[in-house]
Order: structure tokens, then sequence, then C-alpha cells
């Protein structure tokens, strides 16, 4: 039996690639019958809409929908792909499908936001309902606030307001609806946007178009090293999940040893691409057993980290382009272009720095502790502006996030809101000693024969210095 159309919401899927905990597929199945749509969307003349992903999320996002493209279609909810304008795209969509609702899960970047919000009142102007839910955070960013603030700056007292909060609880998969009628699906691909997974090209090309991205290495499909580390999409995130106990135990104490692959969760392309969900994490995290409350709270701590990254994404319109202290739009930046692909390429002659870069082009991913180095060694030691680095992390993280990159990156060069002071410039020998004692980690990703050959672009001491006179320099314009 094929179901009518009537009560059909299009759910319209972007960065929670999940059918579980999903408020916008719960609610719309609740009223009936349901049709999903992805759009791989560009920014409109106004620059309104997503950042454009980069190369290594393009592949993530790619095999991820495959996935969910699966998962939906065992719930009977066919997944349309379209790529364009979502604000020519979602109206015309629905006009075809001639649904009764639209339903998403709210973004937060600010120009995501108004994007949004044009899209609901032209919806609604056509007499249409539209939803959007919670889910991609556990606390909405307006609803926290200090005393005489509009929001905060300092991530202590955000995660000693929010924490306590009650997040409510984890949504089941929806149950299968009947099949739509085929009549339904020919009329939304007689949308000119509409295409298949392939057709959206998210594999096609190297990075975002930076330029910066080709620069490094000429062309390179990501799909070939990556994948050789991951199973994007909702089985390979049920099974990071079931780790998530390792990942835990012994966080407290070992979460900063980046040789260890069980030292931390490894989840934030899962938190990223929304194929779990943070209230899912949370509660498992609350009642995974045998853990110790020092495991358990620092590990959640790290879990408000992101969502502090995001209260301050929401009320810093282009975060990843200019500094939260504005006084370090003086800094003086040395940019020498040579010294950029030396960094993206791993040829500083500093292993741990070395090591880091490799790992993060082979993997799509790079431990936190290293991640702080390589960004102090950028900002600090080579002088370049956040923003390389941060353009260089966005083509190649599969974790790359809209918020968490640009106010880490802010953090690391010292323009952040609760930014490390700046004369906090990571030395990468001594990092390596403490943390990576055995060269443990620094075997597993550089060969003998790279590290002894490659000698230091910088010397430290004299670029720390260099660092802390631009400082003064910046200061001395104030
Ligand atoms: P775990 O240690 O297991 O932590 C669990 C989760 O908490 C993570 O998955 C992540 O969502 C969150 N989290 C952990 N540490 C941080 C942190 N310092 N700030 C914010 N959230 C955190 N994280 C991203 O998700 N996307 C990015 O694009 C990103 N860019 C970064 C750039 C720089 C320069 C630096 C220094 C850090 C960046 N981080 C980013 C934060 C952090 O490095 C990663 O979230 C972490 O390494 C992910 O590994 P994990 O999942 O094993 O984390």
């Amino acid at each position: 039996m094929e179901a009518a159309s009537e009560g059909l919401t299009l759910v319209w899927f972007r960065e929670d690639l999940r059918v579980h905990d999903h408020a916008a597929l719960t609610a719309a199945r609740a009223d009936g019958h349901v049709i999903a749509v992805w759009v791989r969307e560009s920014r409109d003349d106004d620059g309104l809409g997503p950042r454009p992903l980069g190369g290594a999320c393009r592949w993530w996002v790619h095999e991820s929908l495959s996935v969910l493209e699966e998962e939906l279609s065992h719930l009977g909810i066919p997944l349309l792909f379209a790529a364009g304008e979502s604000a020519t795209i979602i109206p015309e969509l629905a006009g075809r499908l001639d649904v009764d609702a639209v339903r998403w899960s709210r973004r937060y970047a600010p120009a995501s936001r108004s994007l949004d919000g044009r899209i609901k009142t032209e919806l609604r102007n056509r007499g249409l309902t539209v939803h959007s839910h919670p889910g991609a955070l556990l606390v909405e960013p307006w609803t926290a606030a200090p005393q005489g603030g509009d929001h905060y700056k300092v991530f202590t007292p955000f995660w000693k307001a929010v924490s306590g909060g009650d997040v409510g609880d984890v949504l089941p998969v929806p149950v299968e609806q009947p099949r739509l009628s085929t009549g339904l699906i020919d009329s939304a691909q007689a949308c000119a946007a509409v295409t298949d997974l392939d057709g959206l090209g998210l594999l096609d090309g190297t990075g975002t178009g930076s330029g910066v991205f080709a620069a490094a290495d000429g062309p390179r499909w990501w799909q070939d090293t990556i994948s050789r580390h991951w199973t994007p999409g909702l089985r390979g995130a049920a099974a990071a999940l079931e780790d998530l106990h390792a990942g835990i135990d012994g966080y407290s104490t070992a979460h900063d040893i980046p040789a260890d692959g069980a030292s931390t969760s490894r989840l934030s392309p899962r938190l990223r691409h929304g194929e779990l969900s943070p209230r899912q994490l949370l509660r498992a995290a609350q009642t995974a057993e045998g853990i110790t409350v020092d495991d358990r709270t620092s590990w959640i701590r790290q879990l408000y980290w992101r969502e502090f990254s995001w209260h301050l994404a929401y009320h810093h319109p282009d975060i990843d382009a200019w500094p939260i202290r504005p006084e370090f739009n003086d800094f003086p930046y040395d940019d020498d272009e040579g010294a950029l692909r030396s960094w993206q390429s791993g040829q500083t002659g500093y292993p741990l720095v070395d090591a880091g870069m490799t790992q993060l082009w082979e993997t799509g991913w790079m431990h936190n502790r290293v991640r702080m180095v390589t960004a102090s060694f950028l900002t600090k030691n080579l002088l370049h502006h956040w923003r390389h680095g941060e353009q260089w992390f966005w083509d190649t993280l599969v974790d790359a996030d809209e918020a968490n990159n640009p106010v880490s990156w802010q953090w690391v060069a010292g323009s952040g809101a609760d930014a490390a002071p700046f004369f906090r410039v990571f030395n990468p020998e001594r990092q390596r000693k403490r943390f990576d004692p055995d060269d443990a980690y620094i075997d597993e990703w550089l060969s003998e024969t790279t590290d002894a050959e490659t000698s230091p672009i910088v010397d430290l001491a004299d670029s720390r210095h260099a660092a802390l006179d631009a400082y003064d320099q910046m200061k001395s314009t104030e």
C-alpha cells in the first residue's frame, strides 16, 4: 500500500545526519509522513548560508549521506539531494511536493541563522507551518548570559552556569512509514536543483577553492587516504559510541598524550556532522560504568568547550575572519608564503609539529595537544595570521567546524575572548619531551629520513622574541 500525501512534512537535513535523537524528524513523523532533503548549499549574494565545506568534510559528508539515505529508506523515508541556494530550493520543493510543513534542526552560525530566518518567513508567507528544533547543542546560545552582559566571554563561569541543566531524554528512532507514492518523488525531481548523491559533486576537486589547499600538494582525492582511518555514517557512529568507555577511562590523566589512540574519544567528526547528538553523548558519559568521577567530569567539561565555542560563534559574526579582541587587527604578522608551505606539509624541522601536520594530512584529524602546538608554532614562531592556519585546518579536518575551529585558533593566537596569554608560546621541543617522551607519536607519523633530513626553519628562542616584540608593537598602537 502506498501512502497518500496528507500530513506530509519536508524535513531538511543539514548538520544532523542521524535518525535517532532528531527532534525535527520525530515531530514530523508524529504529524504524518515525511520526505527528507539535504542541500549542498551555496552562499547567496548577501553572503548568507553555511561556510562552504572544506575538502575533508566534503568526503565525510558524501559518505555519511550515503548511509543516511539507506537508514532513512529502512524507515520508508526518501532522501532527496539538491545543490544550489537553499532559499530558492526549499520553498520550491515544498511547493512541488505540496507539503503541509517544513522542519529542520537549528544551526547557530549567524550567517546560517539569518538565511534560515529568511526561508522561514518565505515558507510561512506561502501558508506553510515551519518549525526549527534544537539538537546540535546542549545549550541554546541565547539562553545563557552573565549578569549585566549579553554573553559569556570566559569558559569557567559559562560551564558553571549551564552544565547542571536538564537536557531531556534521547529520542528513539521513529517508526517506519508506509512507502510514499512514486509520483510524489517524480514531482520533486522536476525541480532543476534536485540531483543524486554523486551529482552533488562532493568528491570533485580538492579544497574549498581558497587556493591555499592546492598550493601545498597539488590535486588530491581525500577518499584515498582518510578513508583508511574512518567509517562515516550511522553504523560507524554507533561503533564509535560503543568505544566511548575507552575514550573516557583515564581521560583526566591521559588526554594530553597524542600517541595513545584511546586517550581521547575521537568523536569530534560525529558531533560535527551530527551523526551523534551531544545529548546522547552526555547521557552516555553520565551513565558509563566503571569510570572515575575525575575522568567523567573532565570529559564532559570538554563537551561543554564545544558548547562555549558555539556560544561565542553565535555572538560574534564572521568569527573566522575577524579577531574577537579588535586590537589584533593591528598585529604585525609576517605571512611568509614559504614558511606557510613548510608548516602545511610538515617540514618545519620540529618533529612534534611535523608529525602533527602529517597526521592531519593522512587522517583528517589531529590530537588536541598537537593542534595547540602546531597552531602556536604557525601564529607565533612563524608570525603567520591565524586565519591561514584556520583555513588550512578547515580544508583538512574531518571535524572542521564553524565554531570550534576559529575559536580555538583565536584562543591559541591570543585574539580570542578567553584566550591563552600571548606570551604563552608553546615550545615544540619541550612539549615533545613532556607529552611524547618515548617518541611514540613522532615515530608513528614521521619516517626516520624525513625527521633527520629537515633542518629547523626557525630558531625557537629568536622567533619567540620576535613574536613578543610584535605583540609589544601591536600594544603600542592601541
Ligand atoms: P575528546 O577529547 O574526546 O572530547 C570530546 C568532545 O569534546 C570532542 O569531540 C569535541 O567535540 C569537544 N572538545 C574537546 N576538546 C575541545 C576543545 N578544546 N574545544 C572545543 N571542543 C572540544 N574541534 C572540532 O570539533 N572542530 C575543529 O575544527 C577544531 N579545530 C581546532 C583547532 C585548533 C587550533 C585547536 C587547538 C583545537 C581545535 N578543536 C576542534 C578542538 C579539539 O582539538 C577537538 O575537538 C578534539 O581534538 C577532538 O578530539 P576528540 O573527539 O577525541 O575529543
